[in-house]
């Protein structure tokens, strides 16, 4: 696939006329002293210098909420799809990854076709880090670039973006760029150096450890200690699951209508730091302690969705459950790391 180079103002125009055509464009915005992604309704809006968004941009292919299917009380009911075409802007190579293992975890067993038909119909436009984020460390996890997922990648080179296109829709829109150059060597070179600088740039958090040895350390660390001391300042509050891009736990409940005809069905994000998350049939949790809560998402992240997805470990290192945890208990390299000294594997 092609490798070009836009100005920023060519960008700028090819943004316009995306959000002037008749498809949602979803795009990374300032909020505050914040970025979030969201409708974009002008191109000047747009910041791919941003350091994190506040939420991932997973809510565009799992919505915090979503309605799965229409019921009528006693009939029939029948699947509601979402198939409108969107294109999402300003995806960071980390938060590409952690779409990727969604991507695989919800094709795989039972295929969702909620999820994949969200998927398949958006575009994404990547772009490598300009501004490392307080707490990121992609560096250690292997995430400071993505190689595939995107439709469109965007590196910064100064006053111009090299656009590497990876897919035929990528090419399409490569077209639609005015003024769009094949890449000369002296930019794609300047690509090169502005990633290899994130590979160690984005690096606010050290792990001790290769990622790809996480799940050997959690098998010996099950009762370690360290769950007990730090789920002691835990306010289950979940907010460690609500941020993160590889979090994808959800609830489904039906909702009837006031004249109790008619309802439906939908699934809304959930998070396993909840107190009553594990709670099923007959009152019973499975994980009423806020310790073996706390533990099970470390563990999910390092140990079990690696088992289901060739050992890729679902912490990308975005570093937004350490910004977003009251307690300063959150931080995933925090507690490898204690694993590492403490455990007579590490
Ligand atoms: S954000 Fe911190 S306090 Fe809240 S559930 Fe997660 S670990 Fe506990
Ligand atoms: S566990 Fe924390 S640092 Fe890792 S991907 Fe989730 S929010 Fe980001």
């Amino acid at each position: 696939m092609s490798v070009s180079t836009v100005t920023k103002e060519q960008f700028k125009q090819f943004v316009s006329a995306l959000v002037d055509s008749d498809q949602s464009v979803i795009g990374i915005q300032a909020k505050d002293d914040k970025f979030a992604f969201g409708e974009l309704n002008n191109a000047d809006d747009l910041r791919l210098d941003y350091d994190v968004s506040i939420l991932p941009p997973k809510k565009y292919v799992l919505p915090q909420k979503e309605t799965l299917l229409s019921f009528e009380v006693g009939g029939d009911s029948q699947t509601v799809q979402n198939t409108a075409p969107a294109v999402l802007i300003g995806v960071h190579p980390y938060d590409m990854i952690a779409i990727n293992q969604m991507d695989e975890l919800f094709r795989q067993g039972e295929y969702d076709s909620h999820y994949m038909n969200r998927r398949n119909n958006l575009t994404i436009i990547a772009c490598d880090v300009v501004t490392p984020s307080k707490n990121v460390f992609a560096s250690s996890m292997n995430t400071t670039t993505a190689e595939s997922g995107f439709d469109i990648m965007l590196t910064d080179i100064g006053d111009a973006y090299v656009v590497e296109a990876a897919t035929e829709k990528g090419e399409a829109l490569v077209k639609q760029m005015p003024g769009a150059v094949e890449a000369t060597p002296d930019a794609v070179s300047k690509r090169n150096a502005a990633r290899e600088k994130n590979e160690t740039a984005l690096d606010q958090h050290k792990l001790d450890c290769k990622p790809a040895f996480l799940p050997k350390l959690l098998e010996k660390a099950y009762e370690h200690p360290i769950w007990e001391e730090k789920a002691r300042l835990c306010y289950s509050c979940g907010s460690c699951n609500q941020v993160c891009p590889t979090c994808y736990c959800f609830d489904v409940q039906d909702e009837v209508e006031w004249d109790m005809k008619s309802g439906c069905r939908y699934r809304a994000w959930d998070g396993c730091l909840l107190q009553n998350f594990a709670t099923v049939a007959g009152n019973h949790n499975f994980r009423q302690k806020r310790a073996d809560r706390f533990r099970h998402r470390l563990y999910r992240k390092g140990k079990y969705v690696p088992g289901k997805i060739d050992g890729e470990i679902a912490c990308v290192g975005c570093g937004r459950c350490i910004t977003a945890c009251t307690s300063k208990i959150a931080n995933p390299v925090e507690i490898y790391n204690a694993l590492m000294t403490e455990t007579e594997i590490g």
